[in-house]
């Protein structure tokens, strides 16, 4: 009987190519096939220089209490050489290494080992196994969402040995913190080019590679969509979900500790820092099944641009607000401090409920009520790599009627509060919302981009019907 079914399905659906007229090729969706010179340029130029901005920032917090602008005077009037910044900078030790792969080791357990038990617990919450959105080649993959109890057993942990165990000190990351930005750095290289051997050799499914005969092109942008070792061991996931991200409130708990320990308190901004960004957090492990839909999940192949970037890029540069209140710990007044609470927390709750009326309209297949009506979508379709002709929708209410990356928006809001949450005395804490703008405003581009070529005529129909991309009435 189920046979019976597929087969007329599968029946059906070449009908429906075949009225369709035209077989779309894998080149129209997903990322490119062919490098233009502008993005080889950009890519060459991030190969190169964004482990330097990295280590650039690190190192100045390190040696010149974070201003950016001292290092660069200093070098230029000959004041200092690079050889003397470089023999002040702290080198790979042995205790990094052993930390390091000891930390990576245990998200590998967690992840790997201990199928999710939180949602047999805990209501709302949507974990253990999940399907993946529809790849280009056809394929519906199965994750095990297991990040929320990695996460709190992660923190469980950490408290555990601050208040009893004293196994290590809270201070370990902050006092390791430029060794460990080497052990990093050497994680991202290696598994960015394993990946890019994988892709070439053995993938996990030749037809969602995608090659463009571009050395750098493919090692940055990755061939690879989904590689995996096994049936579990999902790349994406894991670097994307788990070593940095669960990191990242780590870190944050080891900068207030030394703040802690340098000047006997916590300040305001260290705690606004480190509850705002803990919801942030948070809230990706909650929404963990709803992260397979997004577009790192969906549509970004696996390259250096997320192996390098989850390892690196992500720990170290989306925590610098923790880090230089380290070294500038700054206690704001109360009107400050509430402006930057009440910032953050609308930013989140746009964050939020645009990414939850989306997921709810699609999990419903627009059968659901949005701010209390039958949300209002266009129809559209597309076709995948194999022929097989997909319908979907686009919805045009709620906050997706406001702009049609509305989510952007409100996570920009959240990230301009942790860069106000720093005063005003230095730019470094500013990196993180220009950053942001710079990465969210691109991938709306991006974006925009695949899904004009996904969707054809019907993607114009809905940027007609929704004009604006982030900002009603300006952008
Ligand atoms: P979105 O969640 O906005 O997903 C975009 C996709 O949604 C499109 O490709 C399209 O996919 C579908 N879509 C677009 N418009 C509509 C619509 N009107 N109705 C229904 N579906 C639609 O983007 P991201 O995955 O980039 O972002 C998810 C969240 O993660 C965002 O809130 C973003 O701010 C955040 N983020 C944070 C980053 C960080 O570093 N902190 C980095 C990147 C993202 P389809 O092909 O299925 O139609």
């Amino acid at each position: 009987m189920a046979a019976h079914q597929e087969k007329k399905l599968a029946e059906e659906r070449k009908h429906q190519n075949m009225q369709n007229g035209t077989k779309v090729s894998q080149g129209q969706w997903g990322r490119a096939w062919e490098v233009d010179w502008f993005s080889l340029a950009s890519i060459l130029f991030l190969l190169m220089f964004a482990p330097l901005i990295v280590y650039y920032f690190i190192m100045s917090c390190a040696q010149y209490q974070c201003s950016l602008t001292d290092p660069l005077l200093d070098l230029l009037t000959g004041n200092k050489h690079l050889s003397d910044i470089w023999n002040r900078t702290p080198m790979l030790t042995y205790r990094a290494a052993g930390i390091y792969s000891l930390w990576v080791t245990f998200q590998v357990v967690l992840y790997m080992c201990i199928p999710d038990f939180c949602h047999k617990f805990l209501p709302g919450y949507v974990g253990g196994v999940q399907e993946g959105a529809v790849t280009p080649a056809g394929v519906v993959n199965k994750y095990e969402i297991n990040g929320l109890q990695a996460w709190i057993i992660t923190h469980v942990l950490w408290f555990a040995n601050a208040s009893f165990l004293h196994f290590f000190s809270p201070t370990i990351i902050f006092d390791n913190w430029i060794p460990l930005l080497w052990c990093a750095n050497i994680l991202g290289y290696a598994v960015s080019t394993f990946a890019m051997i994988k892709g070439y050799f053995f993938p996990t499914n030749a037809k969602d590679c995608k090659f463009t005969g571009n050395f750098f092109y493919d090692y940055m942008m990755g061939i690879e969509f989904n590689p995996r070792i096994g049936k579990w061991f999902d790349f994406k996931l894991f670097f994307n979900g788990r070593p940095g991200i669960v990191a990242w409130t780590l870190i944050n708990l080891s900068f207030a500790a030394k703040q802690q320990e340098l000047y006997g308190e916590v300040t305001n901004s260290m705690i606004l820092v480190n509850v705002l960004q803990g919801i942030y957090v948070l809230d990706f492990f909650w929404n963990e099944a709803w992260y397979l839909k997004t577009i790192d999940i969906c549509h970004d192949h696996f390259g250096w641009y997320l192996g390098w970037g989850d390892c690196v890029w992500l720990p170290y540069l989306y925590t610098l607000q923790g880090l230089y209140l380290v070294y500038h710990p700054v206690q704001l007044c109360t009107a400050h401090a509430m402006g930057v609470l009440m910032l953050g927390l609308l930013g989140y709750y746009i964050f939020r409920v645009t990414n939850h009326q989306k997921d709810l309209f699609r999990r419903t297949n627009g059968n659901c009520r949005i701010w209390g009506k039958r949300p209002e979508h266009i129809e559209c379709s597309y076709t995948s790599v194999d022929g097989t002709k997909y319908y979907s929708k686009l919805m045009t209410s709620g906050f997706w009627g406001w702009a049609r990356h509305f989510n952007y928006t409100g996570d920009l809001m959240g990230s301009l509060a942790y860069c106000l949450a720093c005063g005003f005395q230095h730019i470094l804490p500013y990196f993180y919302i220009i950053y942001m703008t710079i990465l969210l405003t691109h991938r709306c581009i991006r974006d925009e981009h695949r899904c004009s070529s996904k969707y054809g005529k019907d993607w114009k129909r809905y940027t007609a019907a929704v004009p604006y991309r982030l900002l009603p009435g300006i952008f």
